[in-house]
């Protein structure tokens, strides 16, 4: 999908959708948010290309989500500040990854209830660094959430090898 200036096209896919392994998200809707309001800020004519690719190196950043893994007699349910994101660009095309994570109870694999406002600013900041644009005059204050340490075998970024804060525990 092209978004660019004021035509903006009608986003009719499914608001988020779920990778074939199950491991990881795209949140189509979230990421289309995120162009719109840049380009609504700016004044020039500005052109982003929404679509799915993963064929260029990504940039990670992590976010802050819940998790709410339903059993039948009571759910489980974590906060965590940890949730991996991968941000691939090439030119004006851009995607945003968003990793699951496993409940430490079952196992099964849940999808996050994301902070929309931190994932949101956190995408919109590096597209900014990406194309160029002047960067908001605060810095990148999204808020950071205290949560207890990362688990490695929960993260399913962690399991494919590519979340950092994997890397970082490992030092
Ligand atoms: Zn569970
Ligand atoms: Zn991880």
């Amino acid at each position: 999908m092209i978004i660019e200036s004021k035509k903006v096209k009608k986003w009719d896919g499914p608001e988020t959708e779920r990778s074939a392994s199950g491991d990881y998200v795209f949140y189509h809707l979230l990421n289309i948010q995120a162009a719109i309001e840049l380009i609504r800020e700016h004044e020039q004519p500005l052109l982003l290309n929404y679509k799915i690719f993963e064929n260029t190196k990504p940039v990670q950043r992590h976010v802050v989500g819940t998790f709410i893994c339903k059993h039948k007699k009571k759910e489980i349910c974590w906060r965590s500040g940890k949730i991996c994101i991968e941000i691939y660009t090439n030119k004006s095309e851009f995607c945003v990854k968003v990793w699951n994570q496993k409940c430490r109870v079952c196992n099964r694999i849940n999808i996050a209830e994301l902070d929309k406002d931190i994932y949101i600013q956190k995408v919109q900041y590096f597209l900014r660094l990406h194309l160029g644009l002047r960067l908001p005059s605060k810095q990148d204050t999204a808020k950071t959430l205290t949560t207890p340490p990362h688990k490695e075998q929960l993260c399913c970024a962690c399991a494919a090898g590519v979340c950092s804060e994997a890397r970082r525990t490992c030092e």
